[in-house]
């Protein structure tokens, strides 16, 4: 029977595809959403690499209910002193290099990468700007112009001129940054392209070309930071640091919340001529900033981080055991090939049907998605991959 609240999804909703997955979840603990039948399903993708403390976890949920109970909202930018974002910048400062230093809070990743445009364009009197292909930063329309696949950007122009794109991993690509470049855009780790991580020679030569050309260097760790590869920062497997970083999702425990990070003397051009040279009126909410530093002292605290080389270790060797091989990625950021887009449709179906939530990539629809909470646990990791093997095994069946 079709419940009433789907039938109300597709009057009143707008939809993104043609065929939405319709997963329908009352209630969420854990690492397991549940839904009105009480069937519960392993969250495999944390919608989307946003629960590292898992679900309902009631150290955020209490820091939320005190921020709550003190106020909820004021003016968050740059002029009110805000306890829970001080303390808040202050603990994201301590997780970096002494140049990053100075935070400003937004809304959303997306939001993060205009700031870091802006930035880049003010501080450097440059207007151009490079990105890599199959690079994602975001939907908004500054961050959509350092999208190369025309596909989901061409519909939209006219976006941002003068951007470039480079392959991703491949130095010799390195000298389209020149000495008009603002900013070079990259993810540590690749995230709809199939979650490929950056090899440590390319980051580096990364930040060399930037510092030849005085571009400035933007590291998109909007998905692949806080702890989800096994250190605080994807980066910080590579010994590089940006001039500037760009965090989400997981930032907020669960609430929105972004931020675009960098030195104090670039960030003071958005003080001076003109003043509030970045506005918003919900970026770095009180309560989004309660909830992201209950989550931060969390990831710091548990050990979770400690735990995610382990934890990709064990997804490796399990998945091994039903013949899954190749499979890409850092830590709890993993991509498992299916062999195509109708056998990545049919295995989230499948996958669903089981009890586990899984998802493909935006540009690469050959790959599962393993991107869970942090906390998930040895058990959870075996049922996974059972789930996982015994679906395709379903689908080869098939074939
Ligand atoms: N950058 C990366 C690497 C992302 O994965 C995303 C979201 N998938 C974004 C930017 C955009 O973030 P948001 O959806 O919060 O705007």
């Amino acid at each position: 029977m079709v419940s009433w609240q789907r039938t109300l999804f597709k009057k009143y909703l707008a939809q993104t595809s043609g065929e939405p997955m319709m997963f329908e979840p009352v209630r969420a603990a854990g690492c397991w959403f549940y839904d009105a039948d009480g069937k519960k399903y392993l969250d495999l993708i944390s919608g989307i690499s946003v629960s590292a403390a898992g679900h309902g976890h009631p150290g955020i949920k209490a820091a939320i209910r005190d921020q709550i109970d003190r106020y909820m909202h004021t003016m968050v930018y740059g002029e009110f002193v805000l306890s829970r974002q001080t303390e808040l910048a202050e603990f994201i400062a301590g997780t970096l290099d002494d140049s990053l230093n100075n935070i400003y809070f937004v809304n959303s990743g997306s939001e993060a990468v205009e700031g870091a445009i802006k930035l880049a364009y003010k501080y450097t009197g440059r207007k151009g700007l490079v990105a890599c292909k199959r690079a994602y930063h975001g939907s908004s329309t500054g961050a959509l112009s350092l999208m190369d696949d025309p596909y989901y950007s061409s519909g939209y122009k006219p976006l941002l001129g003068g951007v470039d794109f480079m392959e991703f991993n491949k130095e010799a690509d390195l000298k389209k940054i020149t000495h008009e470049t603002a900013a070079v855009f990259v993810e540590p780790v690749q995230g709809e392209a199939g979650y490929l991580p950056a090899e440590k020679s390319y980051l580096k030569a990364l930040r060399n070309r930037c510092n030849e050309t005085g571009c400035l260097l933007v590291l998109d760790e909007i998905q692949s930071g806080m702890g989800r590869t096994g250190k605080f920062w994807a980066h910080q497997h590579c010994d590089i640091s940006p001039d500037i970083l760009l965090t989400a999702k997981a930032l907020g425990g669960g609430l929105p919340l972004g931020a675009f990070i960098s030195s104090k003397k670039i960030m003071s051009v958005l003080s001076d001529n003109p003043i509030l040279g970045h506005i918003t009126t919900f970026g770095g909410n009180p309560v989004s900033c309660a909830a992201s530093l209950a989550c931060m002292e969390l990831l710091s605290r548990e050990g979770w981080i400690e735990k995610v080389p382990e934890k990709e270790a064990l997804f490796r060797s399990e998945l091994l055991k039903w013949g899954i091989e190749g499979v890409s990625g850092k830590g709890l950021m993993l991509g498992v090939p299916t062999g195509g887009f109708e056998h990545s449709k049919t295995l989230v179906q499948k996958c669903l049907q089981k009890g586990l939530i899984t998802d493909w990539f935006l540009y690469e629809t050959g790959k599962l998605r393993i991107s869970p909470p942090l906390t998930i646990d040895v058990e959870e990791i075996r049922f996974a991959c059972k789930v996982i093997g015994q679906s395709m095994e379903e689908l080869n069946a098939l074939k």
